[in-house]
């Protein structure tokens, strides 16, 4: 028997319910070196445990000079220290050693005279262009000092944030683990690209879209081929799943249609934490559980596994990882008007471009079915429009999630 449709829940509600879910479910911490690094949520604060730069060094390339003003005949040049093993030199008034950048200055060094302002002539430096005291010297701490927070659990580890950790010595750093994920998409229509299509069927194009929103989360997902609509086979490979899996992500068979089996099944056998939510597109999503693992429900449509992928997918993941950074919003000025005439919070498709002012337009796609892949498929953003109908004229301010990880 088909299970009662439920009322839509506000978006607002559905995402707390599934952050409250997620942060019961948070995973636990591992530690991984900086080579996988990549991506990965910090689940411990990074105290720097030395000083950055370590010592004082030289900026630049030159000579190591002691003695301000520049001395009538310029410096005697009595050695060298290059980057590598501190040779413990110590210079005296009228002094100067070559050097190169990062090699630690000699004590004494007032200042690092860039190479192409010197002059040397019978074992003299000389200069038209001295330089002022402390010039061209990196400071023993002037970055980092000990005891100093480097990074927050919570943090997303960016390229420079994993080259910090190394810069302190850190070869291994404590990050959430990684959600392990299944993905499931269902129907009896579906075939595989590169079959050819008896009438009726079409290509399953939200099994790889679905890949590569997961891989864009520097996740490895497991797809499974795409399962006909039979409670029976959906239940046998969802309990297969949840026994390996912290999260099956399955697409299609959530509506109210005689095949949409998914609800039912997870009311029966499983747990449903939300069913429907007034956001379109994308009104049928569900989440819910069978047995350990979490149950991410999207709608078939293309455009909705985009839009719910987005807006409750992306939040799921980052939840269950204790991500505590926002991932980054756009403002944009609306290009045309839109007029709203549902109650329901739209997140509509939409194009980035900057004016001759420099300011930041979004142009949104007067395509709204949720079948239009082909229209989709050029958007930059998702512009998020509040419940409620409205009219949002020609250069209202806009909130936009941007949708298409990978295009920079
Ligand atoms: P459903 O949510 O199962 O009712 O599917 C809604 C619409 O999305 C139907 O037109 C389906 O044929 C289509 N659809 C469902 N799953 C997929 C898929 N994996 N790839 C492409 N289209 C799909
Ligand atoms: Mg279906």
């Amino acid at each position: 028997m088909k299970p009662p449709f439920p009322a839509p829940i506000d978006f607002a509600q559905a995402l707390a319910i599934l952050l409250r879910v997620a942060e019961e479910r948070r995973l636990a911490a591992e530690r991984v070196p900086l080579q996988r690094a990549f991506g990965r949520v910090m689940a411990a604060d990074l105290v720097a445990g030395s000083s950055l730069p370590a010592f004082d060094n030289a900026a630049m390339d030159g000579f190591a000079v002691c003695g301000l003003p520049v001395p009538a005949q310029g410096w005697a040049l009595v050695g060298e220290q290059f980057a590598g093993a501190d040779r413990g030199l110590r210079l005296q008034p009228g002094q100067c050693v070559r050097i190169t950048t990062g090699a630690p200055v000699p004590m004494g060094t007032e200042a690092v005279l860039i190479k192409e302002n010197a002059r040397e002539q019978d074992g003299r430096v000389l200069t038209d262009a001295g330089p002022s005291p402390g010039a061209n010297i990196r400071r023993a701490g002037e970055d980092l000092r000990p005891g100093q927070r480097v990074l927050s659990a919570g943090q997303v580890l960016t390229p420079a944030r994993i080259g910090l950790a190394a810069a302190l010595g850190e070869a291994e750093l404590e990050v959430a683990r990684r959600p392990t994920v299944a993905i499931f998409t269902t129907g009896d229509e579906l075939r595989p690209p590169g079959q050819a299509l008896a009438p009726g069927e079409l290509h399953d194009s939200n099994r790889p879209l679905l890949q590569a929103l997961l891989q864009a989360e520097g996740l490895e997902p497991v797809a499974w081929p795409s399962l006909p609509d039979e409670p029976a086979v959906l239940a046998a490979a969802l309990a297969d799943a949840a026994a390996a899996f912290d999260l099956v992500v399955t697409c299609g068979g959530v509506s109210a249609g005689e095949k949409d089996h998914l609800p039912a099944l997870l009311l029966e056998h499983g747990r449903m934490h939300f069913w429907k939510v007034r956001m379109k597109p994308g009104m049928p999503v569900l989440l819910g559980g069978w047995n350990r693992a979490l149950v991410l429900g999207l709608p078939g449509n293309p455009v909705s596994v985009l839009a719910t992928f987005i807006t409750l997918g992306r939040p799921l993941l980052d939840a269950l990882q204790g991500r505590a950074e926002p991932r980054p919003a756009w403002t944009a000025l609306l290009a045309a008007p839109v007029s709203k005439r549902h109650g329901r919070r739209e997140f509509l498709r939409g194009r980035l471009r900057t004016d001759g002012r420099g300011r930041l337009l979004v142009e949104p796609d007067p395509v709204t079915g949720s079948h239009r892949l082909a229209a989709a498929a050029h958007a930059d953003v998702l512009i998020d429009l509040p419940e409620g109908e409205g009219e949002f004229p020609e250069g209202a301010s806009v909130p936009c999630l941007p949708c298409a990880p990978g295009r920079g």
